[in-house]
C-alpha cells in the first residue's frame, strides 16, 4: 500500500517549494495535466500558471508535462507554456518515465512527479523511486476512466487514514 503514498502532499502546484526541490538535487518536474495544472475543461493555461512555469524555469528546473491524454489535448499547453510534453503516457506503466529519463539522461533521484491521482501519478513514479508530490484535484469533475480510479483511491485513502499516515487536507512536505 505504501507504493501509493506520496512523498509530499500539498494543496496545489502553487504551494510547492520548488527551490527546495532544486536544492535537493531535482532537475526535472513531471507535471500531470488534467486536474493538476488545469481543470479538465480548460483549453489554455491561465496567466497564473504561465507565471508559475516561468518561475520554475528561472530557478533552473525543467518542467515537463506528462499526461495520459492524447496529443490533441496536450499540445496547446505544451505550446503556451513553452515546455516539452509527453502525451498518451499510460501512467502508471513505467515505459514513458524510463523513456524520459533516457532521453534527458536523468536518474530517478533527479526527477519529481506532481499529480492529483494516487493510482496513476503517484504509483507510477513511486515504483521507479521518483519523488512524488500529490496535489488536490482542481475540480471535482473527472474523466470517466478517472472516476474508476477514484473508487480505488478512496479505498487506499481509508486504509491510510486508519493507520494515520495520510489524511485528506493534512498537507506535509
Ligand atoms: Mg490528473
Amino acid at each position: 500500500m505504501y507504493i501509493f503514498l506520496p512523498d509530499k502532499y500539498l494543496k496545489s502546484v502553487y504551494q510547492i517549494d520548488y527551490q527546495a526541490l532544486k536544492d535537493a538535487g531535482i532537475k526535472m518536474i513531471l507535471f500531470d495535466l488534467d486536474n493538476t495544472i488545469v481543470p479538465i475543461n480548460a483549453k489554455l493555461p491561465s496567466k497564473k500558471l504561465k507565471d508559475l512555469f516561468e518561475d520554475i524555469k528561472s530557478i533552473g528546473l525543467k518542467p515537463v508535462i506528462m499526461s495520459n491524454s492524447g496529443k490533441k489535448r496536450v499540445e496547446p499547453f505544451k505550446d503556451e507554456l513553452y515546455v516539452d510534453a509527453a502525451c498518451s503516457s499510460l501512467k502508471p506503466l513505467s515505459y514513458k518515465y524510463k523513456k524520459i529519463m533516457n532521453m534527458y539522461n536523468l536518474k530517478a533521484s533527479e526527477l519529481a512527479a506532481v499529480g492529483d491521482q494516487l493510482l496513476t501519478d503517484v504509483f507510477g513514479a513511486n515504483k521507479l523511486g521518483i519523488t512524488t508530490i500529490l496535489v488536490n484535484p482542481i475540480s471535482t469533475s473527472d474523466f470517466k476512466i478517472t472516476s474508476i480510479n477514484r473508487f480505488f483511491e478512496r479505498i487506499i485513502l481509508r486504509h491510510f487514514a486508519k493507520r494515520d499516515v495520510f489524511k485528506k487536507g493534512e498537507y506535509y512536505e
